[in-house]
Order: C-alpha cells, then structure tokens, then sequence
C-alpha cells in the first residue's frame, strides 16, 4: 500500500483515502483548472470596471450611459460570482 504525507498534520496516511484518520484534514487532491479561475476572476474584474465606468457616467450626468454599463457590469459581475469552480 503506498503512502503520502498528510499536508496539514504530515503524518503518513495512506494514499487514496479521503481525509486524513489523524487530524481530518481533506486528502482529495482536485485539480482546479487554473484557467476556469482566472476566468472568473477576469469576468469580475470586468464587472467591477464597468460598474465603475457606470459609476462615472452617472456622476457626469449621462444616466442612459450609467445605466448601461451598470446593468453589463452587475450581469458580469453575477456571472463571475455564480461561475462555479469545478
Ligand atoms: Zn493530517
């Protein structure tokens, strides 16, 4: 049986299981894909811009302007944060 070294506690557990018998730590190595994170973080860094160009625009008086950009920004910015990390 093969054994690996707990992350958290680095006592040996044995591989395959999926958190560690001494201190509970989860053992399961997911891989998230570092793009779909960056992704994410990219739609709301986006959403936050736009809200903010909308933010701007508001304040310089154009409301149909800020009104645009704030109604992409906050769609964005709900898809960024309902994008679920797989
Ligand atoms: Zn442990």
């Amino acid at each position: 049986m093969a054994f690996d070294n707990c992350p958290a506690c680095n006592q040996q557990v044995s591989v395959g299981v999926l958190t560690c018998p001494n201190c509970g730590h989860p053992l399961t190595k997911e891989k998230k894909p570092l793009a779909s994170r960056l992704l994410r973080v990219l739609i709301q860094l986006t959403a936050a811009a736009m809200l903010f160009v909308g933010a701007m625009k508001f304040a310089a008086g154009s409301l149909e302007d800020a009104l645009i950009w704030g109604v992409v920004g906050i769609v964005l910015l709900h898809i960024g944060v309902r994008t679920k990390e797989k």
